[in-house]
């Protein structure tokens, strides 16, 4: 096979383009599809300070790399999450990547700051290990964020992330849901602007350009996820693909083009500052500080009902366990 661009030795198919590349040419056409995310949905300036939430997986890093070598202005986030080895090594992985690139690392450890973390959320409060990691996560990007005086905060979600929680939202008709899943999240009141410059490019893509830059990545899933639902509707996604080379791509960069539009109808809540920690939230306290509370046996005015807190957590990306919520 030859290089789609320069007729050179190609080391990677793209089935869905119908092209292959050599080394030097996918890692432009990598940069270039994230090049094109940036602009197309305007996602930051050359000069706004981006923070972007690392986890030491392919795709954070990956982007990172990208960001860094383009010269955008853009800082790490690690949240440490407390999952024994796999957050170790994580957070190792993280800071080395840090160092060799003389890039800004700020770590934020979820037991240290919030007095919890997500296994123990797991096993005590009424949801899942996985709603209160993404509850947590977004909480944390965001705050951190605004403390730090960024403009934007920016995801490794690859377009597998999104196609799959498109179809799990989808299959249920969460229309809200749907509505609000997209690659930047405008700001809000006390909401910083999110964006996720990777959402053009597939896992297996950013795993090649982690690849061939030499990224040193975890590669192990988180240990708590298995067999979750979103890693169900990957797999799907992935079987229709193998024999429909494109269907990934049609299905979100489609529904961002074409579904999208039909479903942005619904205004945004109002939100105000949390009673507890003065985050922006729709009713007195934060879904965050609620989970809190009830991990850590606290007490914060009335407890709100589990439906409001699904609701609020319907943010960006929504892991499929959080729908449990309301059946338990
Ligand atoms: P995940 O939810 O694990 O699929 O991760 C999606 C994105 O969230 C990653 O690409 C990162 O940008 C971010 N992320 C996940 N885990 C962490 C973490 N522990 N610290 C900082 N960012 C994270
Ligand atoms: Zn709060």
């Amino acid at each position: 096979m030859k290089c789609k661009r320069c007729r050179d030795v190609a080391v990677i198919e793209i089935r869905r383009h119908n092209s292959a590349y050599c080394p030097a040419c996918f890692i432009t056409v990598f940069r270039n599809q994230v090049a094109t995310a940036i602009d197309r949905w305007e996602m930051f300036a050359p000069d706004d300070r981006i923070l972007l939430a690392v986890s030491g997986g392919k795709d954070s890093l990956a982007l990172w790399d990208v960001l860094l070598e383009a010269g955008y202005r853009a800082e790490g986030l690690y949240l440490g999450l407390g999952i024994g080895e796999y957050s170790d090594r994580s957070a190792e992985v993280t800071r080395r990547f840090a160092e060799t690139r003389g890039a800004a690392l700020r770590v934020v450890d979820l037991r240290d700051e919030y007095g919890f973390d997500v296994p123990t959320a797991g096993a005590k409060g009424s949801r899942s290990a996985c709603a209160v990691c993404g509850l947590s996560k977004r909480y944390v990007f965001n705050r951190a964020a605004l403390e730090g005086g960024f403009d934007v905060v920016a995801t490794g979600h690859n377009l597998d992330d999104e196609a799959a929680t498109l179809l799990g939202n989808t299959l249920r008709w969460q229309t809200e849901y749907i509505a609000r899943q997209s690659p930047l999240l405008p700001t809000a009141e006390g909401m910083v602007r999110k964006v996720k410059p990777l959402h053009r490019l597939s896992e297996l893509e950013t795993a090649a350009y982690a690849f061939l830059r030499g990224i040193d990545y975890v590669v192990q899933e988180c240990p708590l996820v298995g067999g979750n639902t979103q890693l169900r509707y990957k797999e799907a996604m992935n079987s229709i693909e193998r024999t429909s080379p494109g269907t990934k791509a049609q299905f979100f960069l489609g529904y961002l083009d074409r579904g999208m539009p039909l479903f942005r109808t619904q205004e945004r809540p109002e939100l105000q500052p949390c009673e507890q920690c003065e985050q922006p939230t729709p009713g007195r306290f934060c879904a965050f500080c609620r989970a809190r509370a009830q991990i850590l046996g606290e007490r914060l005015g009335e407890p709100p009902a589990d439906r409001e807190i699904v609701r609020e957590l319907s943010e960006e990306v929504l892991p499929a366990e959080l729908y449990r919520v309301d059946a338990t």
